[in-house]
């Protein structure tokens, strides 16, 4: 098994690499998308989540609130390590029955947000990072995703530099094109991944 991180700054166009490198046959694991998934109604996650921190975290149809949560695991750093205590060895347990059922020869494609900023890049044989300027990103998420422009700045500011993350790339998708030059990319680097892959093998 082949184990790449894809990571790259918030509206970089994480999404839309690991789409394509799926569509080629990639495994993605998405810890985001399993983070949600794991507080799910009727799972043992959210049973534990409204144990700890209140009915009142439900909306009324028995999904997690997570705009009300988020208010409070911001607001306070002990409360986010319980949620944190409570989300993250389920999204381990997930994560380790995906990868126990993946083939040998799978390429699995690990989408990493904060790769740089939690220093995991020695976790993966290869690293992917998609690169595209403030202003393009910035652009992105106000433009295509709504966001103001304020939260958008705040969000980055929070993040690793441009630097920092292309710093530990092993492959790199500029991603200030089009979605044609993005798919061109991702084909270059599914062949090299492809070439790694089969080189350990
Ligand atoms: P986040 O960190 O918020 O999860 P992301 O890195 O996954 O973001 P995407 O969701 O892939 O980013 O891209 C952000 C938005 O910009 C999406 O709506 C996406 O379709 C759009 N987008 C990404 N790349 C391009 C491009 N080259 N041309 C046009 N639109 C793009």
């Amino acid at each position: 098994m082949l184990k790449v991180g894809l990571t790259g700054g918030i509206g970089s166009g994480k999404t839309e690499v690991a789409r394509r490198l799926a569509e080629r046959g990639a495994m993605v694991i998405d810890a985001d998308q399993i983070a949600r998934e794991v507080v799910e109604p009727g799972t043992e996650g959210l049973a534990r989540v409204v144990a700890a921190f209140g009915e009142e975290m439900l909306t009324e149809s028995g999904t997690l609130n997570r705009e009300r949560l988020g208010s409070v695991v911001f607001a306070d750093p002990e409360r986010l390590a319980t949620l944190n205590g409570i989300v993250h060895p389920l999204v381990g347990e997930r994560v380790a029955a995906l990868q126990a059922a993946a083939p040998d020869d799978a390429i699995v494609v690990y989408d990493v947000p904060l790769l740089a900023e939690n220093g995991l890049s020695r976790m993966y044989d290869a690293v992917i990072v998609v690169d595209a300027s403030d202003e393009v990103r910035l652009e992105r998420l106000v433009r295509v995703r709504g966001m103001s422009e304020a939260d958008a700045k705040a969000r980055m500011a929070a993040q690793a530099t441009r630097e920092a993350r292309l710093a530990l790339a092993d492959h790199v998708v500029p991603n200030e094109g089009s979605l044609a030059d993005l798919e061109a990319r991702v084909g270059e680097i599914w062949a090299a991944l492809r070439r790694q892959a089969a080189e350990r093998a």
